[in-house]
């Protein structure tokens, strides 16, 4: 199975779990909620009040020593895996835009989309209303994790008497269409802290997307391009200089570079390069592993 095929099953797997969590009740209690009208905290059907949350700093700890562990063994694992803001720029530029209104190539990111034409204007509107209708879906959802759903309904019975819930769900689906129809992967390059302290998390034991350079040969030798077609190759290096794994890169970098922040791990960049690789019978470039596994 492609690493494609595998992250869009892990997707799956965690929308539904997201979606379904706030609904189920352990013993009359949520199995995860921070109340925001009873000023509790439910987990795992155990209700914790206000005053027990000095526990919250150790918890707190704990999740962050555990992510830096996390980090440091399997690289950026969260981010083209399980993170909200991989998955929903999947849902609009991979479904929406180019599997249902046809906008773009799935194999190639790099191409923008033509808006001279008036089908592809159109097109944009309505990818731009669907995925206004699915942040209303994702905001409201997110919010029945701190107001019931039961309360939820309820309170949208009459929702001039309840404002500020109707405010927080306009703000996150502003947000949303900001950040995944304008800003897209920019978020993980120039806002997104976690991109930035992880760079410093990795050592040559961590997994991360690499190139093997020993097959297929040194690209950037002087971290300047220097080799543009098979051509210029003197030996037997492997890379076709295709460059089907630049194409498909979401974050728009060249992997046979080395390890860059841009990259989330998503491994379409592998992908593509199995493809290529496969018709000539040989194997990917372009892998999940360690630095130290390129080296040996
Ligand atoms: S280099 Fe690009 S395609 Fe490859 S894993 Fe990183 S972000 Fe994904
Ligand atoms: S897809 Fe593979 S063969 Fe093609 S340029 Fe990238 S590394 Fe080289």
């Amino acid at each position: 199975m492609s690493y494609s095929k595998k992250r869009y099953l892990t997707y799956l797997i965690l929308t539904i779990f997201i979606m379904v969590t706030p609904f189920i009740k352990i013993d009359g209690n949520h199995m995860l909620l921070l109340s925001f009208v009873s000023y509790d905290f439910h987990f795992l059907g155990n209700v914790y009040n206000m005053n027990e949350l000095f526990i919250m700093p150790f918890l707190l700890m704990f999740l962050f020593i555990g992510i830096f562990a996390m980090t440091s063994m399997f690289g950026r694992v969260w981010c083209g895996w399980a993170c909200p803001q991989t998955i929903f720029r999947v849902v609009y530029r991979d479904l929406i835009e180019t599997f249902l209104l046809k906008l773009r190539r799935i194999k190639n990111k790099q191409k923008d989309i033509d808006y001279s034409k008036t089908s592809n204007k159109i097109k944009k509107y309505i990818g731009l209303i669907l995925w206004i209708i699915l942040s209303f879906i994702i905001a409201i959802n997110f919010m029945f994790y701190f107001v019931p759903p039961e309360d939820f309904f309820e309170y949208m019975k009459r929702p001039q008497e309840h404002l500020i819930l109707v405010m927080f769900i306009f703000s996150i689906v502003t947000f949303l269409v900001y950040d995944i129809v304008f800003m897209k992967e920019h978020f993980c390059t120039y806002v997104c802290p976690y991109s930035r302290i992880q760079s410093v998390l990795y050592d040559n034991n961590t997994k991360q997307v690499v190139y093997n350079h020993n097959r297929g040969g040194m690209i950037y030798p002087n971290n300047e391009k220097s080799i543009f077609n098979v051509k210029q190759w003197s030996g037997n290096e492997e890379c076709t200089t295709c460059e089907a794994c630049v194409k498909v890169c979401p974050t728009h970098i060249d992997i046979r570079k080395g390890l860059q922040v841009e990259c989330i791990n998503c491994l379409e960049c592998s992908d593509a390069c199995s493809s290529v690789m496969g018709k000539l019978g040989k194997k990917s470039l372009i892998y999940w592993g360690s630095t130290n596994s390129v080296l040996l």
